[in-house]
């Protein structure tokens, strides 16, 4: 540990390098806004550092805010009601349809209703330790330390929380924590979250603050000076590609967990906000940081496009099992006695049991599977499952109250499966669910584009290589809410910024860029749908970048990605036209973006030859199969810069930012 002033400068000590010849290597970068001195006055201090705007002027800044989920609608609502004028975009045809809504589980917060050892520093220290040590510390703390106003501020708002019998709001637990923290509203957590905070964008929206662009896809950001000062997006019902200029830009647009193909997330969701912004510059870091998560409805058959979660919060009182005996695999489970059944979790991982972090069940799950006793329909050769069993927590409970705790993901699962939970076990698999990597800001959430700032899931995040599950919902609210409103205030105390005009030659590139890419899409008239492509990249991403990475699995699938990539450019078939709604044109840009991705995906696994978090590489593992880190050599964040196309011999450039420790000490996990 040291006092933080002084630089670790590991970012240089690398000694492994396995994807030398795939990158350049650039400056080592540090976060110029990260704040130094005692760790809980840090964010104190820096909302009193930055520079206010006062209301008169606040109403001569335009802001744009692409996304309206948790992040970009509490934001829109913020900003609104401070009396800024934003102009909020999304690609549903309502805010309220942003992938936000779906999440189930809950919510976390440092209350410590439960009176069980919780506090801001405990919050802080499950996240840091969650995450495998690979995030920043200023922002997890800052995290920790507004979780509890979010809670207060939805409360304010109607959110109906789940509360207990006395009226109080219930807690429930979530993977990688001893104690209860976890606020939720039954299995619609994230619904309830949206609606509060899209009836706030609505009220401002009534008061004239917040205009809404829905149906609206942001296809490039518009860079004047070396500012963000607006964007292009495509009106998607009428095709008309429009210019929308500001004096800032949020972007609050979500993962990219769907580079996988199948994955939990909304159909919708996808990279190009982020991506478009990459290329125009903003650095990319940590994107092979994926989270799979181990609760979701084991993939059925080869023609599924969505995989479907079954929240963490079934772990509370499910218990997770697999037979002893291969043979027993095919039996009904309900007929294998109790001293048949391996309950590994809690054999494993007994302090933590079937509450261990999402990257470490998902990696058991797999070596069940892989060992020959994964449960459930054959699908290929292999049978992908393991039971999560509640006839325990019935026996102990009663069915009425296992009902209303879990009512709505039962019935899903008995909809979906065709199978009765409360009679027999579900079968669940892990399934890729969430990014921890995304687009690089500073602790003011600032990209290395000035004027660009990015919230939510879109931004790498605080989540360091594993995310703990109910911090996505709270990350999003606190960068909406608290944080950004906070930050972006000393920026805009500069503006109103230097008018820019339409045929500003920048802006023009802009436009033209995305017209000419929307025209040589239509062009192509090969014989491939978008939608093949995706599936393909979905496979390669799966079998090499996906729970368990090797050299040369990685090295395979740069090579495959490239194929596809030179492929989708010449056999790539659009039907329609740009001039109304079209969704295979929608679908054709979504795609190759994710096809550049994966293959940037790839190079990031392969550089970081270390297991950590959701980044579980062959070669770094201990004795007993853990993951094991090599903090000399990788305890930095991997922003990478856009270094042109490799099909035009490009490569991505790779800067280091130092991850330095001064409130908490680097230690190898252990939930044992
Ligand atoms: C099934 C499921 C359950 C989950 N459950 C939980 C949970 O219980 N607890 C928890 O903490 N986390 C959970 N998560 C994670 C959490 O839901 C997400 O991380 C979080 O909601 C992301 O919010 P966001 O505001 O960053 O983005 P999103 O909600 O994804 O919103 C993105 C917005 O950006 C817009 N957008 C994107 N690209 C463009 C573009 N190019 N142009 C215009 N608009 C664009 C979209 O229209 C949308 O409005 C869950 C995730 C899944 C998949």
């Amino acid at each position: 540990m040291h006092d933080g002033t002084q630089a670790l400068n590991q970012a240089s000590n690398q000694l492994s390098d396995d994807a030398h010849g795939y990158y350049t290597r650039g400056e080592n970068i540090i976060d110029a806004k990260a704040p130094v001195g005692p760790i809980k006055d840090r964010w104190t201090n820096r909302k009193f550092e930055n520079r206010l705007v006062n209301p008169a002027n606040r109403r001569k800044l335009d802001v744009i805010i692409v996304g309206t989920g948790l992040a970009g609608g509490a934001a829109a609502a913020t900003m609104g009601e401070a009396g800024y004028n934003v102009k909020s975009f999304c690609y549903q045809d309502s805010p309220r349809r942003a992938h936000s809504i779906a999440a189930q589980g809950g919510i976390n917060a440092a209350k410590n209703y439960k009176e069980d050892g919780d506090s801001t520093f405990r919050l802080f220290y499950d996240t840091v330790k969650g995450g495998d040590y690979r995030s920043r510390e200023s922002n997890v703390y800052r995290l920790a330390e507004v979780s509890a106003n979010i809670i207060d501020q939805c409360v304010a708002q109607g959110v109906p929380f789940a509360r207990e019998y006395g009226g109080l709001l219930d807690n429930r637990s979530f993977g990688g924590v001893q104690v209860s923290r976890t606020f939720y509203a039954r299995g619609q957590t994230g619904q309830q979250l949206l609606l509060g905070a899209y009836q706030a964008m609505e009220r401002q929206v009534g008061a004239g603050t917040v205009q809404e662009f829905t149906r609206h896809e942001m296809l490039e950001v518009i860079v004047v000076d070396d500012r963000a000062r607006g964007i292009i997006a495509r009106n998607m019902v009428t095709g008309e590609i429009e210019t929308h200029l500001a004096d800032v830009v949020v972007l609050a647009t979500g993962g990219y967990g769907n580079v996988f193909f199948l994955s939990t997330n909304a159909m919708g969701s996808n990279v190009t906000a982020a991506w478009r912004a990459h290329r125009k510059g903003a650095y990319m870091a940590n994107p092979c940081y994926t989270q799979i998560h181990p609760t979701c409805i084991p993939v059925s058959g080869e023609h599924q496009s969505k995989l479907t979660l079954m929240s963490e919060s079934l772990r509370n009182d499910g218990r997770i099992w697999v037979p002893k005996n291969r043979e027993d695999c095919e039996k009904d489970p309900r007929d294998i006695p109790e001293e048949d059944r391996d309950y590994y979790l809690e054999r494993i991982y007994p302090s933590f049991g079937n509450l261990v972090p999402r990257d470490i069940a998902s990696r058991q799950a797999k070596n069940m599977c892989d060992e020959g006793r994964g449960v459930g329909p054959l699908v290929g050769d292999f049978r992908r499952g393991v039971y999560l069993d509640f006839a325990d927590a019935i026996a102990r409970m009663g069915k009425k109250a296992v009902e209303t705790k879990y009512g709505n993901l039962f019935d899903m699962y008995a909809r979906i499966t065709g199978e009765d939970p409360y009679e027999s076990p579900m079968r669940i698999y892990p399934a890729v669910h969430y990014v921890m990597g995304g687009l690089w800001v500073d602790y003011d959430l600032q990209s290395n584009i000035p004027g660009l700032f990015v919230t939510g899931e879109a931004n790498f995040s605080d989540h360091g290589a594993n995310r703990l599950g109910a911090s996505a919902l709270m990350q999003g609210l606190a960068d909406g809410y608290f944080v950004l409103p906070n930050t972006i205030r000393d920026y805009l105390a500069d503006g109103p910024f230097e008018k820019v005009s339409e045929d500003h030659p920048a802006v023009v590139e802009a436009r033209t860029s995305v017209e000419e890419r929307i025209t040589r899409f239509l062009s192509i008239n090969g014989t491939r749908s978008a939608d093949s492509y995706h599936k393909e990249l979905g496979h390669i991403m799966w079998e090499y970048c996906g729970m368990e990475r090797s050299e040369d699995g990685l090295r395979k699938a740069i090579d495959l990605i490239r194929e596809l990539k030179a492929d989708f450019w010449s056999n790539l078939k659009v039907l329609g036209t740009a001039d109304s709604l079209n969704q295979s044109l929608e679908k054709a840009g979504r795609v190759v973006d994710f096809i550049e991705l994966g293959e940037l995906m790839c190079i990031d696994a392969l550089n970081r030859r270390e297991s950590c978090g959701g980044h579980f590489r062959a070669e770094s593992q201990t004795e007993d199969g853990e993951a094991l880190r090599h903090d000399d050599e990788f305890a930095y964040v991997a922003a990478w810069e856009w270094g042109g196309d490799s099909l035009d011999g490009g490569q991505p450039v790779l800067h280091k930012e130092d991850l330095i420790y001064t409130a908490i000490e680097m230690k190898q996990r252990s939930y044992k």
